[in-house]
């Protein structure tokens, strides 16, 4: 396990990641009833964007930094005022010194009765994450394999909610491991809310990817790309994906609004762009 996100915490792709995961849970927000968000990969929780690991690639300059500059109109303002004001909370001086990951995010938009289950396998950072939700009863933090939520966490007692699977993507096979977790998945929850984020390197491999979720079967899927470059010769991050099973029926509209600015503040070249389409809409069920 040698992934560390604090390289590349508030880049490019935990932007449009975070954006996606305010969205949905405020839409679950909507309904009194309580929520449970599932964060299988949660990493730290609150990234130093001033230490070392953040200073060797200043990746977060040209995502959170640039989105912090950014003017926007007023319809795009509006969907993303809620991530931005978490990353302002966070940053209370004005001064950006922390970058809050996902199990941080969902916290700052949980009610009284809704509960956050985070998982995280690294000893280290299964730690830092446990302190920062020390002695909070809406926040349960496990050092277990992600992969298993999958399986023996599902459907959660709420019976609502929102599961959020974030691999770091360093072993072969993360592709095809999302399709296999999500069929188990969908079988024990199938009401519930997924989020898949996977990387634009290979674009093989995501066409792979994306016909294999196809041929599950599982109706309701909304893909959306964002890419800040055209392909490279070399593999590199080209762009940041998310699978989204069961989205709020009000995500793809509010997509089609903020990824056309998302696309201009954060792309690296003119080649830039994005994809948003239905792997399978509700009605073409196998
Ligand atoms: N979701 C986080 C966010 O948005 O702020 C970032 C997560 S980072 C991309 C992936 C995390 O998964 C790393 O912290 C890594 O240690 C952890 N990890 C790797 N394999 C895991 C596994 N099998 N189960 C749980 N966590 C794992």
């Amino acid at each position: 396990m040698n992934y560390r996100h604090a390289y590349h915490a508030g880049n490019f792709a935990d932007v449009v990641k975070h954006i996606i995961l305010t969205r949905i849970v405020l839409y679950l927000q909507r309904k009194d009833q309580a929520f449970r968000v599932i964060d299988t990969h949660a990493g730290i929780g609150r990234y130093d964007l001033q230490g070392v690991e953040a200073g060797k690639t200043n990746e977060w300059q040209s995502g959170v930094g640039r989105l912090l500059d950014a003017k926007v109109d007023a319809k795009v303002a509006d969907l993303i005022q809620p991530y931005l004001d978490i990353v302002r909370a966070e940053n209370p001086d004005g001064e950006m010194r922390q970058y809050p990951g996902s199990p941080l995010i969902v916290r700052h938009l949980l009610r009284r009765q809704d509960r956050l289950s985070a998982l995280e396998l690294h000893p280290e950072d299964a730690e830092l994450l446990s302190e920062i939700f020390e002695g909070d009863i809406q926040v349960r933090v496990t050092k277990l394999d992600g992969w298993l939520a999958l399986g023996a966490h599902l459907p959660p007692k709420e019976k609502r909610g929102l599961i959020l699977v974030d691999p770091p993507f360093e072993v072969a096979g993360e592709f095809d491991r999302i399709v296999e977790g999500l069929v188990r998945a969908h079988k024990r929850f199938s009401g519930g809310t997924f989020a898949l984020w996977y990387p634009v390197k290979d674009r093989h491999e995501v066409r792979r990817f994306i016909a294999a979720l196809h041929d599950t079967g599982i109706p309701k899927i909304l893909r959306t790309e964002l890419m800040i470059r055209g392909a490279s010769a070399e593999p590199r991050l080209d762009g940041t994906g998310m699978i989204i099973v069961n989205p709020p029926f009000t995500l793809h509209d509010e997509l089609r609004t903020v990824l056309p600015a998302l696309s201009k503040i954060l792309s690296a070249e003119q080649k830039a762009g994005f994809t948003l389409d239905w792997i399978r809409a509700e009605q073409d069920r196998t």
